[in-house]
Parts: structure tokens; C-alpha cells; sequence
């Protein structure tokens, strides 16, 4: 249920929402937007801890709400989720990330900043890892990517280097001033990866393992929802709400591709997801063209096709030399692709009246 106000209404007569919800055990999550301000209503905290959904509300509180001063109207959340849906939160929301290498110490994701989030597939060794990260810091990237607990398709493939590979991003951030954002796995991770990452990355293959989903969602971190391999918008959205749900807010979805038929790329990257999502959720959203092609040639167009559609930020796969790195090399650009790309894409973001932080 969403309580909406009048353009006109006092602080008191939200107050008066407020306290009214309370009372009946719903809680009550406000949102200001340009012209309205909004209630959105949630029914009572279940067994998890997270609020109960709507399950439990009674439409007469409703009827009374609406009775309220200061109130316009009520309406019902159409939608299985609620948290992450745009009419709960019509607001856009902007994440933000503390990065020493910006002059405000602060990048926005979901503002009308664009972000470059770059670096290898996995951390491999120190010299990979600080080669790539002072090559896309010069070019402009302000968050670093890189893997430390990797998802591995093959019980065989390499699977990161653990905690030691968290401690090599956490130097590189010392050196270069940028965020890290890196995968967390298991729920037993969480507080550990925590200690060293400023973004919490979910991997395609985690977007439904809903334990690891609650256990993001009781930190303040900001949090990278990949788009599952197979998932409805649907089903990513109420993953989302699983994270929302749970306290924290800082939730940025992420298209990475997605499985369909077609052999010649890795995933097919949907690009209408992003404006499409843009519609039905106030969450930031970003583009990894990397997963989403799994080909180094396709990497540059459908980064500039993302930043046209409206993406906050990309996340690329970047490696001094790709035809040894111990994953993704295929897909992950050169040092010098990644330098050609920055310009072209500036001049994207700039057409759609967007600007990248870079410093
Ligand atoms: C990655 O970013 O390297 C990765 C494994 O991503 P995804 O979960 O989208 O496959
Ligand atoms: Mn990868």
C-alpha cells in the first residue's frame, strides 16, 4: 500500500501517518519526491526479521488513511515487490561510494553521473592486479573490479586466491585512491569480504540463493545484484527486495547477459533491460558487457548501445595481456582497448546529457 500526500501537507500530518502505522505493526517508508511525498506501507516484521510484505495489511486502514489530513490518496502496490518498485519509490535512488581518487570523496551511482568501474576478471598476482589498476585509474576508472572468490562453471577452473586476493585489492585501493568492488560467494563470507570491498558484488549464479541475499542485506554495504542467468525482471527484482528488505537500501542491479539460444557470444547482453528497468525500479543500474558477450570485440559497442540506453555505470573486464589470464581472457579488453574506450565513451554519456566522474 503506498499513502500518497498532498502537495500541500505538513510535516505533522506525515508524522500523523507515521504514528498511526506504527500503532497498527506496519511500518512506514517515506520517499520525497519532486512534487509529492510518499508513504509506502509495509505489513508487520516476519521470522526473518524483514518486514512482512502485504500480506497482513487490513483494507480498512486503508479506508482510514485516507480519511487522514494531509493525505491525497492510497493506492495499492500492484507489483510482488514493493521495496524496489518505482511506484513504493518514485525517486531515483543514488548510491553513494567512498572513493579517495574523486576531489568530493564520494562517487554516485544512479545520479546523473556516469561511473567506470574496470579491472581484471580475477585477481591473479600482485604485478597483474596493480598494472591493471594504475592503467584504468589513468584513463579515468574510479572503482576497481576484480574477483578473489570466484564462481567457476568447471569444479576445475581457477577459483581466486581467497582472502589473499582481497588483501591485494585493498593495496591497490591505497595506491590509487579507487572503490573495489568484488564477489561475495557464501553467507559465511560476508562480514570477511566485507573488511576489504567497498561494493559487495552477487554473482549470476547467486542472484536467487536467498540466505546470501539476507546476509548482504544486514550490512550497509553497497551491493551489485547481477541479473541471473535465466531470471524473469520479476524474480531479479524480488531478489533485490530480499537485500532492500533486510535494511539495506544500496542496492544496484546489473545487466550481464543472459542465456538464450545463440552460441556465437557468451551470453546474449540485453540492452532494453536497462531502460526497461529504469521503469519499474528506482535502483541504480549498470552494464557488465563483458559477461554479456564474452567477446573483446563486442566489449566497446555494447558499452557505448549501454551508456546510450541510459546505464549508470560499466563494469568492464580489463587485463595487461588477456591471453594469459588464468579467466575470462576472451572477453577482456587490452590496456590500450581500454584507453580508446574512454573517450568514445565520454562523448556517449556527454550526447545523453551525462557526464563520467573521473576525478
Ligand atoms: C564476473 O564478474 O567475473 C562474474 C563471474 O560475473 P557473473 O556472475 O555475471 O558471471
Ligand atoms: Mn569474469
Amino acid at each position: 500500500m503506498i499513502v500518497v500526500m498532498k502537495s500541500s501537507c505538513s510535516d505533522d500530518n506525515v508524522k500523523h501517518v507515521l504514528t498511526f502505522l506504527d500503532k497498527n505493526g506496519l511500518s512506514g517508508h517515506l520517499s520525497h519526491g519532486v512534487e509529492r511525498t510518499v508513504i509506502g506501507v509495509l505489513g508487520a516484521v516476519g521470522p526473518s526479521g524483514a518486514p512482512g510484505g502485504l500480506g497482513g495489511i487490513n483494507p480498512s486502514l486503508g479506508e482510514s488513511l485516507e480519511g487522514m489530513p494531509g493525505v491525497e490518496h492510497v493506492l495499492r502496490v500492484s507489483k510482488p515487490y514493493k521495496l524496489a518498485s518505482r511506484e513504493f519509490h518514485p525517486a531515483d535512488t543514488i548510491v553513494e561510494v567512498p572513493a579517495a581518487c574523486v576531489s568530493s570523496g564520494v562517487v554516485e551511482i544512479g545520479s546523473n553521473q556516469v561511473v567506470m568501474m574496470a579491472g581484471p576478471c580475477t585477481v591473479e598476482t600482485e604485478m597483474q592486479l596493480m598494472t591493471t589498476a594504475e592503467a584504468v585509474r589513468k584513463e579515468g576508472a574510479v572503482i576497481l573490479r576484480g574477483g578473489a572468490f570466484k564462481p567457476s562453471t568447471s569444479p576445475y577452473g581457477f577459483r581466486g586466491l581467497g582472502e589473499d586476493g582481497l588483501k591485494l585489492l585493498a593495496k591497490a585501493r591505497d595506491e590509487f585512491g579507487m572503490a573495489i568492488i568484488t564477489e561475495v560467494m557464501t553467507p559465511t563470507d560476508v562480514s570477511m569480504v566485507c573488511e576489504y570491498a567497498d561494493i559487495l558484488q552477487i554473482g549470476t549464479r547467486n542472484m536467487q540463493n536467498y540466505m546470501l541475499l539476507d546476509e548482504v542485506g544486514r550490512t550497509n554495504k553497497p551491493v551489485v545484484l547481477k541479473r541471473g542467468m535465466s531470471a524473469t525482471f520479476e524474480e531479479w527484482l524480488l531478489a533485490a527486495e530480499y537485500v532492500l528488505s533486510q535494511g539495506n537500501r544500496n542496492v544496484i542491479l546489473c545487466e550481464r547477459g543472459i542465456r538464450t539460444f545463440e552460441k556465437l557470444t557468451r551470453n546474449t547482453m540485453d540492452i532494453s533491460a536497462i531502460p526497461l528497468i529504469k521503469t519499474l525500479s528506482h535502483l541504480p543500474i549498470i552494464s557488465d558487457p563483458s559477461q554479456g558477450t564474452g567477446r573483446r570485440d563486442l566489449v566497446t559497442p555494447m558499452s557505448l548501445a549501454s551508456l546510450a540506453a541510459g546505464t549508470d555505470a560499466l563494469l568492464i573486464e580489463v587485463h595487461p595481456n588477456p591471453d594469459e589470464a588464468l579467466k575470462d581472457g576472451a572477453q577482456s579488453l587490452t590496456i590500450d582497448q581500454f584507453r580508446d574506450l574512454m573517450p568514445r565513451a565520454q562523448a556517449i554519456a556527454s550526447a545523453v546529457g551525462r557526464q563520467f566522474i573521473t576525478e
